[in-house]
């Protein structure tokens, strides 16, 4: 009850920033290890230092007065730490941040003069909700729509191809030995569920890695590990006037609900229900190296997590109450790996990759627009020559390495190539540049500046 009050208390004062459009609540979408975390960070730390870069024109205003850290607009959600990655990001021996492993929320205060007129006079202020949350999390949105069948018929169907097949062997092999007549035995279940994380777990760990691996808890537990809410797996679905199902389809069908209503839906609620922006970030370079199954996986991934979001325009007094997305950016991270040359392939790919939800988004009347950014460039373009041949090279600091050396990063292609003919792609990784005072300036980055006018021009006139 207690609870309700306050989440109620919490839309009521975002409904009164609403009213005067000082409100915007970010969706900064990822699967894990997209970079959610480094350019969340990144686009704080840039608006923080917006009022430096002369910026106020460019975005249409007189100026940026400056831009506060708010804490976290939910009272139960702990505070985004940006102060603690920057630090991080900008010590004597930079480090990339650790990987989310819960959700956590950050507002930040841009006070800002708007073009001096008769109606807007003096200064005012834009509210910007963030919300980071482990990539795996959102991998459970698209569980709201299915039922039990629903799920375990997509799962198994998926396991029927490569490199699924040969990573649930062992699962498979214990469903396959499985009484359908036994009773519930709770040994049975944990054994099912441990075989069923081994294999979700091979499936992220072993190159190449894949992204739709569902729920999303079993491989990110947050503060439910060990709840038997977590305790269940597919089954192969009863065949149509088989009779009654059995007691073990009843109990994991009861498990996998439970789940659903206590996990999922609350997150949704909590957190996901209520954006105006979104951002869905893709680690496009790591995708290629990965090979097709990969490109594949990722591509379905990111489609069904987008249907789970509420897209479109309204009239401005239903978004009061129901917001909806009404600009959606598209974004390959560490674009710095490769040369500043081969960006314009990046977001070219990018934009073939998810040409389809991009269309049925831009339907419904939302802007829609990709990039290819970096959070933090670990590298700058250099040129050297092989054989006679210029070649376009980075200059960074590879991971594992302490010197800094001029590389050639690999070639992005210029289209997706055939799953058949797919090469052998290794971009390499860097580690984060030594900087020489964090607090005096924005992070080195590529294309944020478009990022913030995409997202907030709008909101800022
Ligand atoms: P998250 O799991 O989506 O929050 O991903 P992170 O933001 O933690 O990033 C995952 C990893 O990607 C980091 O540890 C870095 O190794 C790498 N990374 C993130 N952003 C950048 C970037 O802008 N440039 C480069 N070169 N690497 C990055």
């Amino acid at each position: 009850m207690k609870r309700q009050l306050r989440q109620w208390r919490e839309r009521f004062s975002e409904l009164g920033n609403r009213l005067g459009d000082r409100h915007v609540r970010l969706a900064v979408t990822g699967l894990s290890r997209a970079g959610k975390t480094v350019f969340t960070t990144s686009l704080i730390h840039f608006l923080r230092h917006l009022r430096h870069e002369a910026h106020g024109a460019l975005l249409g205003i007189e100026s940026v007065e400056g831009v506060e850290v708010q804490g976290s607009p939910s009272l139960d959600a702990p505070l985004f730490p940006y102060e603690s990655v920057i630090d991080r990001l900008g010590g004597t021996q930079p480090r990339w941040p650790e990987s989310t492993r819960s959700v956590s929320e950050i507002r930040l205060a841009i006070r800002f003069r708007p073009r001096q007129t008769l109606l807007t006079r003096g200064e005012r202020t834009l509210y910007v909700d963030i919300v980071d949350y482990p990539g795996e999390w959102l991998l459970d949105l698209p569980l709201l729509d299915a039922d039990f069948g629903d799920w375990s018929r997509a799962m198994l169907a998926l396991c029927e191809t490569e490199p699924r097949r040969t990573r649930a062997r062992d699962w498979l092999a214990f469903l396959g030995g499985l009484d359908p007549a036994g009773g519930v035995d709770p040994a049975v279940l944990r054994e099912g569920t441990r075989l069923y994380r081994e294999f979700l777990r091979a499936c992220r760990s072993e190159p190449p890695a894949l992204q739709l691996l569902q729920p999303g808890h079993f491989l990110m537990p947050g503060d439910l590990e060990g709840a038997p809410m977590l305790e269940f797996f597919p089954l192969a679905v009863p065949a149509p006037g088989a009779g009654e199902p059995s007691a073990l389809w009843t109990e994991l069908e009861r498990r996998f609900e439970a789940y659903k209503q206590h996990v999922v839906r609350q997150f949704y609620e909590r957190h996901f229900s209520r954006f105006d922006r979104q951002i869905v970030l893709v680690d496009l370079l790591s995708v290629l190296e990965d090979g097709p199954a990969a490109y594949e996986d990722t591509r379905r991934a990111v489609a069904a997590i987008l249907e789970h979001f509420q897209y479109g325009q309204g009239a401005w007094w239903t978004r009061l109450f129901s917001p909806r997305i009404d600009r959606l950016l598209f974004a390959v991270t560490k674009a710095d790996r490769v040369s500043r040359s081969q960006s314009p392939l990046l977001r070219e790919l990018l934009a073939r990759m998810f040409s389809e939800p991009e269309n049925d988004i831009a339907f419904k009347g939302v802007a829609v627009k990709t990039l290819a950014v970096s959070a933090l460039c670990c590298t700058q373009d250099a040129r050297c020559t092989v054989e006679g041949r210029p070649l376009s090279c980075v200059r960074g600091i590879p991971e594992g390495q302490d010197e800094e050396r001029v590389v050639f990063p690999g070639q992005v292609p210029g289209e997706p190539p055939l799953p058949g003919d797919w090469p052998d792609y290794a971009f390499m990784a860097f580690r984060p540049p030594r900087l020489a005072d964090v607090h005096s300036a924005a992070l080195p980055q590529l294309k944020m500046f478009e990022v913030v006018r995409f997202l907030l021009e709008d909101r800022l006139a």
